[in-house]
């Protein structure tokens, strides 16, 4: 892989000499790694670099440190394509993650590539350069990067805060209260008394972990998510692995686990009541005898209208059936000095307060896109394939499924963007567009997903379309028939050669 080049500045960079690379990819969490991975794979002799903006590799599976922290899906379809996950726990614990992404960044070389502490603000497309201006701050300084294409791994979320609603009284609460986004490392809640607010994957993996040393762990949520046991390690996996060894057992695996979570989701969607009844009778299985389970464990909406949590050999259920937790299904009226008051007039004496209450998503990580001086305003921006956007040029980001592993859809982003770039390189193209012309195209949700974190910021991000290509298929399967093997010039996507003098109109093609 040959290094960055300096060149002439590009746009918006006047004469000042800045750095150039061919593809420049935004954040080092398991995306902008994987990112890195496919494009140096497909083309050794393009340069790249990944801008990120903290002190270290991994993003979510760093920054979120809370006890328990793990996956909720597991690691045959939350790993990589290209390299198999090896260890015994299918579902994995937030260190194994970590280790993981650092592993295949040292494996391949990626580290080297990475500029740490540039947190980017702005990219601008010029098209008369056909090459990115992108921005980022590095301590005191703007650095600034030009490149041919963009590709933005940058997450869904903000960093520096997650969610918290506001609650009456909380200044009046004389415990700690810890957002677990943020989760003191020093915390001692041995012998404590812990109320953990939410019901989401974060909630349903903190209360198993805490309560194996609190002195008890009350998990208060609003109203219940659907809960299903799986068990933590995956035997036909296992046996998968040892018959057909580490690389084409893992690749069984996968799909193995892609084809089950298919099923699970298109039954919930078909026969929610089947669904709905399935995990009911699961849960009571589980649970102690006469256990409310209507009240606490039997929501108002249907399957997978939002994530299910997971958990792993029913770690949860265990622990409210050992007594060591309880779940309160009520809201919050206020804190008070000692706990919380509910508004049936229960009350939850509390030492600690976790409010796992989520996240705020933030889109391609606060960067404002400009495309020939024009801020690009995202909400009126049409996904492509859930991966372009409509009239930005040579760009790509990476968001993963809301209803399979992440990871699924981030290695068929970059293998898409490799057959894209490989299509441009043969015929020398400089550029490539989607272009929605077609007014029958409606708009659409970027995320068809009813959980309250999606609901209160998805006006932020790009729409998506009722039609494909810019409909967004949340199916891995029809994904891998599009993406992988589909045709590049499908008519939205528009293609021009870098005018020249002497060719100064743009030869688009559809
Ligand atoms: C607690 C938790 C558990 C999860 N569990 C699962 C799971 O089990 N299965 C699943 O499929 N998904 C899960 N997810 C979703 C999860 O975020 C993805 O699986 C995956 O980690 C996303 O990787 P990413 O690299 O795209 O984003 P991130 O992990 O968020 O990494 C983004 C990186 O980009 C950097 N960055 C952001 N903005 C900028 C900027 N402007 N400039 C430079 N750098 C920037 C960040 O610092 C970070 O390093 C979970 C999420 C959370 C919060």
């Amino acid at each position: 892989m040959s290094g960055a080049a300096v060149s002439e500045g590009a746009a918006g960079g006047g004469a000042a000499m800045s750095e150039h690379v061919d593809v420049l990819i935004v954040g080092a969490g398991l995306s902008g790694i994987g990112t890195a991975h496919h494009i140096q794979t497909a083309f050794p002799g393009k340069t790249y670099t990944i801008l990120e903006a903290r002190d270290v590799i991994g993003g979510t599976w760093d920054l979120f440190r809370y006890p328990g922290v793990r996956s909720d899906s597991d690691m045959f379809t939350l790993g990589y394509r290209f390299r198999p996950w090896l260890k015994a726990k299918a579902i994995a614990d937030g260190a194994s993650i970590l280790d993981y992404v650092r592993d295949t960044a040292a494996a391949g070389g990626i580290e080297a590539h990475i500029r740490f502490n540039h947190r980017v603000t702005r990219a601008s497309w010029s098209t008369a350069d056909a090459r990115w201006t992108v921005e980022a701050v590095h301590g005191a300084e703007t650095v600034s990067v030009t490149c041919n294409f963009l590709l933005m791994c940058s997450g869904y979320y903000r960093y520096d805060h997650g969610y918290l609603p506001q609650f009456a009284g909380i200044e009046d609460f004389r415990g700690h209260i810890v957002h677990p986004q943020h989760w003191p490392q020093d915390l001692d809640y041995a012998g404590k008394r812990v109320v953990v607010i939410g019901s989401g994957a974060t909630a349903v993996t903190l209360v198993p972990a805490l309560a194996q040393t609190a002195a008890h762990v009350t998990m208060l949520q609003r109203s219940p998510s659907y809960i299903l046991t799986l068990p933590a390690e995956d035997a036909i996996a296992d046996r998968l692995r040892k018959l057909l060894g580490p690389q084409r057992g893992y690749a069984v695996a996968r799909w193995k686990n892609v084809l089950l979570a298919t099923l699970l989701y298109q039954l919930s969607r078909r026969r929610p009541r089947m669904i709905r009844n399935l995990i009911r009778n699961l849960a009571i299985k589980q649970l102690p005898a006469g256990y409310d389970v209507d009240t606490h464990f039997n929501p108002a909406y249907n399957p997978w209208d939002q994530r299910l949590c997971l958990v792993p050999d029913g770690d949860l259920f265990r622990t409210i059936r050992a007594g060591r937790a309880s779940v309160a299904t009520d809201k919050i009226a206020t804190f008070t000095e000692h706990g919380l008051l509910l508004e049936s007039g229960a009350e939850l004496a509390a030492d600690i307060v976790v409010t796992a209450t989520g996240l705020q998503l933030l889109a391609l990580g606060g960067a404002q896109l400009v495309v020939d001086d024009r801020p690009v305003s995202l909400p009126e921006t049409m996904a492509y394939k859930g991966m372009m956007l409509s009239g930005v040029p040579n760009f790509a980001f990476t968001i993963g499924y809301t209803n399979a592993s992440w990871t699924l859809k981030a290695d068929l982003v970059s293998e898409f963007v490799c057959r894209l770039l490989g299509y441009m390189d043969s015929r020398g193209y400089a550029e490539c567009v989607p272009v929605n012309d077609d007014p029958s195209v409606t708009g659409q949700p970027l995320l068809d997903f009813s959980a309250g974190y999606v609901l209160r910021s998805i006006d932020q991000f790009p729409r998506a379309g009722s039609r494909s290509p810019w409909r967004l298929g949340m199916s891995y399967v029809h994904d891998v028939v599009t993406l992988r093997h589909g045709k590049i010039n499908d008519g939205a996507m528009r293609f021009s050669r870098r005018a020249t003098a002497t060719e100064p109109a743009r030869a688009r093609t559809a």
